[in-house]
């Protein structure tokens, strides 16, 4: 089993939005109740409620204040779970030692969810979702959901509203595949497969990117607390999320391909340097660091591009691990100046797109370095079989792209 995740965005009419509103106002009113029962009974008398105690209160709380009956009772039973999650967390931090925090109190922009934990919803076939108390709100199912629905929770993000699904899927394992693939990650191209393919960067990563420079500058130019900084603070937080979404969208479907495709999938292992917002640290032959030209890519490296590789990386190790895929990180030093058909190394400029080598090989240089992570991956999956063996391409260390040759060459035929 495996569990997956499925969120759609709700387009609630403005009715609906005044009941989502009110039940999310209602739920963080329990959240908080419930909190304060516990901490004045832990407080004042060393007690510590349960969740029963308090899931035993609701009948009453109905009975009192009427409105809490225009809620799901699973839904509040749920808040009150969560308390209980917020103080279990809160003992096992006093275990632990330390002065842990309380469980704190919610406030208005900080309760942003509640949950149908079982039961309450359902899905039309006209692309509805019901919901018990609240509605048959329209839902965007922009994909089709596998595996059994466990929970259904309502989410507000900004003015947006959305329901994200729990789902249970039943894990069929791909078909074996002996096929390995080596990837380098870089600007020009998103990626770089030892294949020669490539992945680009989707055109409206760029354009995402303008409006949120455009935004961020409106932004600044505003005076603050004002109103027209309000309003431009919202469009800026929506142009996030938008960007974000589209940048998972793209990143889950291009890994999942991935996974589908190859039994290896071989990576550079990133440094910290590369994760931020400055392009890779270069080196010489020697190891020398060399001016890395990043005035000059600034415009093309932006933080969206940059923050796409470690996702990614992310999503193809979770999603090869249910598959029964190998993912492996090597050594990234050398792999874009040492020639993938002869070993040799051929110094390049940053600039220079294009690798030829005296052996006769003629091929570009994403496509090279991919190439050699590739040969690189291969000797470490070699050595974690037959460890014994005696280690011929150690990848991890620094000088490792220099040996090796003839793992390398087969793997530039592979
Ligand atoms: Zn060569």
């Amino acid at each position: 089993m495996s569990k997956h995740a499925y969120k759609f965005r709700l387009y609630p009419t403005r009715k609906q939005i005044q009941a989502l509103q009110w039940t999310l106002d209602h739920t963080r009113e329990l959240y908080n109740a419930a909190l304060q029962e516990r901490r004045d009974a832990y407080r004042m008398a060393g007690i510590s409620i349960t969740y029963y105690d308090q899931a035993n209160q609701l009948p009453h709380i109905k009975a009192i204040r009427e409105e809490y009956q225009d809620i799901h009772s699973q839904v509040l039973q749920d808040v009150l779970r969560k308390v209980d999650k917020a103080f279990k967390a809160f003992f096992a931090r006093c275990k632990r030692g330390g002065t842990p925090g309380f469980p704190r109190y919610k406030g208005k922009g900080h309760f942003d969810s509640f949950t149908y934990p079982q039961t309450g919803v359902s899905l039309t076939h006209d692309h509805r979702l019901c919901l018990s108390k609240i509605g048959s709100i329209k839902v965007k199912l922009h994909r089709q959901i596998k595996g059994s629905i466990k929970t259904c929770t309502l989410k507000r993000e900004g003015d947006a509203w959305f329901v994200v699904f729990a789902c249970e899927v039943e894990l069929k394992p791909l078909e074996k595949s002996h096929v390995a693939v080596g990837i380098d990650l870089g600007l020009l191209h998103f990626a770089t497969l030892s294949t020669g393919e490539t992945i680009e960067n989707p055109r409206y990563y760029r354009k995402g990117e303008m409006k949120l420079e455009r935004l961020q500058q409106a932004l600044s130019r505003k005076k603050k607390g004002s109103h027209r900084q309000r309003k431009v603070a919202k469009q800026l937080a929506q142009a996030h999320r938008r960007v974000a979404h589209q940048r998972h969208d793209f990143l889950h479907k291009h890994s999942r391909k991935l996974v589908n495709t190859y039994g290896l999938i071989v990576f550079e292992a990133l440094q910290p340097a590369n994760m931020s917002k400055r392009p890779k640290p270069r080196q010489d032959e020697n190891g020398t660091y060399l001016p890395n030209g990043a005035a000059g890519k600034s415009g093309l490296n932006k933080s969206i591009v940059d923050a796409g590789w470690g996702l990614f990386q992310r999503f193809c190790l979770y999603k090869a691990e249910s598959a029964g895929r190998v993912v492996l990180f090597v050594d990234p030093k050398y792999t874009s100046q040492v020639c993938s058909w002869c070993g040799q190394v051929r110094k390049k400029e940053l600039a220079e797109r294009w690798h030829s080598c005296e052996c006769g090989a003629e091929l570009d240089r994403d496509h090279n370095a991919a190439l050699n992570i590739l040969a690189l991956g291969r000797s470490v999956q070699g050595n974690l079989r037959s460890p014994r063996r005696k280690p011929s391409g150690v990848v991890t260390k620094s000088n490792s792209a220099c040996c090796d040759q003839d793992s390398r060459q087969n793997g530039s035929h592979q």
